[in-house]
């Protein structure tokens, strides 16, 4: 069998090999996902829930545990694989099972046509199968384990195809979910390559993709043969806007914080701000002198390190061109701005000030511990580049006016605002966190991040009592006369 090695990529050692699942032996996965799926439904939100829940004490209790391996194969600081990794799968792992039977119950409906009056008419939600779970390798728990926790308190089983560069997360909580008394074939993880996701699709009835924009088109071609449907969470270019009213310690640590923690490897992260021309100065000297003082390298423990490493190798290449490309057109970096030496991949955490359109960084996802910050003159301007963009994950705004933010907020293309904060959205699972344009389709979290792991059932029942007619046949004139004047009729009534 072949395998996959795994690198720290703060240290550039090589943690473990893992065999793989060649796209060959996708099919036979899923048919074991597909076999043990009818009696995991059949347990019933109340059954499900208890191995879930006794799941949740198992990541509580494997807590240092399942940090360690993050940090291990990210290479990002141990606090934010602890904040927002591991406490994210903590929290959705009780969420999920308690919001399950009540927003998956079934739903009774009431109609206004009077053709179909007196029927009891319900709508029910269904588990679709089996989910294939695509994940990318920043968040390795929330991107790819996150995503199976929903779907699987549904009732449906998974398959979970992890970035081959970040594997053993999913594998660790795989282990998990067993001690926990989850059954043989209820979660399973395909470890390997691009083309073991592609096979993926191919088997799954419901694919939930996280990645790059370029293969969330593939993934939607891909499932386009089978009509699978997808829901796609994509990359992003959030911005942040500064009016001359706002806090600017406050917008200033935010700025830092959202643009560098994780090494700026968020699909959230803030990746370009625009500033109010009268606070232009002042936020680019608070943000420059406490992006200096963050500390940066392998971390090593509790508190080690600000900053982490950049987990995948062609990313260090991406951040180094967009610096690169800026300062060419004339930026000014003012922090950081290279590439650091010796072992592991570091990239400096770098404020570029001046920014502008023409640079590439204010326009692709960077993807990196980098921050370009815009001069406007007014928030309109603001608006207007915030949604120049071929993105629309996120978004904030920051001002002491409130309902001007909120003002501001509704016209700002992204699918998530913070008003004088940023990404905070992401940690309440009853928001929907989706992204528009390029940054994806369908949604994550909130009800509707429930019902896209089932199938709607629409049940009309005509009880023999009230209807004897089920027909108008033979449509003569006089029953055509009866449905033309019966429809007037109502209609009439109900305009008065
Ligand atoms: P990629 O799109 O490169 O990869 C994502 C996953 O898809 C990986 O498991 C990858 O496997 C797999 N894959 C690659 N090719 C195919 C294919 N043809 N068919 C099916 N699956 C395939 O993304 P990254 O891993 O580089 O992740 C970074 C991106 O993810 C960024 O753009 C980021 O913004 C986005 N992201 C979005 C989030 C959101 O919620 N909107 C959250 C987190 C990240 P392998 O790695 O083995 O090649």
């Amino acid at each position: 069998m072949a395998t996959i090695p795994v690198e720290n990529p703060a240290t550039g050692e090589t943690i473990r090999e893992v065999p793989a699942v060649a796209p060959e032996d996708v099919a036979a996965l899923v048919e074991r996902a597909r076999a043990a799926q009818p009696a995991w439904e059949a347990l019933g939100y109340e059954g499900r829930g208890r191995i879930l829940k006794r799941a949740q004490q198992w990541l509580l209790a494997h807590a240092e545990e399942v940090a360690d391996t993050i940090v291990a194969e990210t290479g990002k600081a141990r606090e934010d694989a602890m904040l927002v990794e591991v406490a994210y799968g903590i929290n959705a792992l009780g969420f999920w099972p308690r919001k399950a039977p009540k927003w998956l119950a079934d739903e009774r409906v009431r109609t206004t046509n009077p053709l179909v009056l007196g029927r009891r008419m319900v709508v029910r939600y269904r588990p679709v199968g089996v989910v294939g779970v695509i994940g990318p390798w920043n968040y390795p728990l929330v991107n790819s384990v996150g995503d199976a926790i929903p779907a699987l308190a549904a009732g449906n089983t998974v398959v979970v195809k992890p970035s081959e560069v970040t594997p053993l997360t999913s594998l660790l909580f795989e282990r998990g979910l067993h001690e926990s008394g989850l059954p043989e074939g209820v979660f399973q993880v395909a470890v390997g390559t691009g083309e073991t996701g592609a096979v993926l699709i191919d088997h799954v009835d419901m694919v939930m993709f996280t990645g790059s924009t370029r293969t969330g088109r593939k993934v939607m071609e891909r499932a386009a043969q089978t009509l699978t449907p997808v829901s796609l969470e994509l990359g992003g270019k959030d911005p942040m806007i500064v009016l001359a009213d706002a806090d600017i310690e406050r917008a200033a640590n935010t700025a830092v914080y959202y643009s560098m923690q994780n090494g700026g490897q968020t699909c959230i992260s803030i990746e370009r701000v625009y500033v109010e021309a009268p606070v232009y100065d002042e936020f680019v000297a608070k943000v420059t002198e406490k992006t200096k003082a963050l500390r940066q390298g392998p971390p090593n423990g509790a508190g080690s390190i600000d900053v982490g490493a950049m987990t995948f190798p062609p990313q260090l290449e991406i951040v180094e061109q967009h610096v690169q490309q800026a300062r060419d057109a004339g930026a000014r970096v003012v922090a950081g701005g290279h590439r650091r030496e010796g072992a592991g991949r570091f990239f400096e955490p770098t404020i570029i000030a001046d920014a502008d359109h023409s640079m590439t960084a204010m326009r692709e996802e960077t993807f990196g511990p980098t921050l370009p910050i815009m001069r406007v003159q007014d928030a309109d301007e603001a608006v207007r580049q915030a949604n120049d963009s071929a993105y629309g994950l996120g978004a904030s705004v920051f001002t002491r006016d409130i309902a001007k933010g909120e003002r501001i907020a509704r016209r700002i293309e992204a699918g998530a605002i913070c008003i004088n904060d940023a990404a905070v959205n992401y940690l309440a699972l009853e928001l929907p966190m989706g992204g528009w344009k390029a940054s994806g389709l369908g949604v994550r979290h909130g009800p509707a991040g429930l019902k896209k792991y089932t199938r709607q059932q629409a049940i009309t029942t005509t009880r023999l009592a009230l209807k004897r007619e089920v027909h108008f046949f033979p449509y003569n004139a006089r029953v055509s006369n009866l449905i033309t004047r019966g429809i007037k009729l109502f209609y009439k009534s109900r305009a008065r």
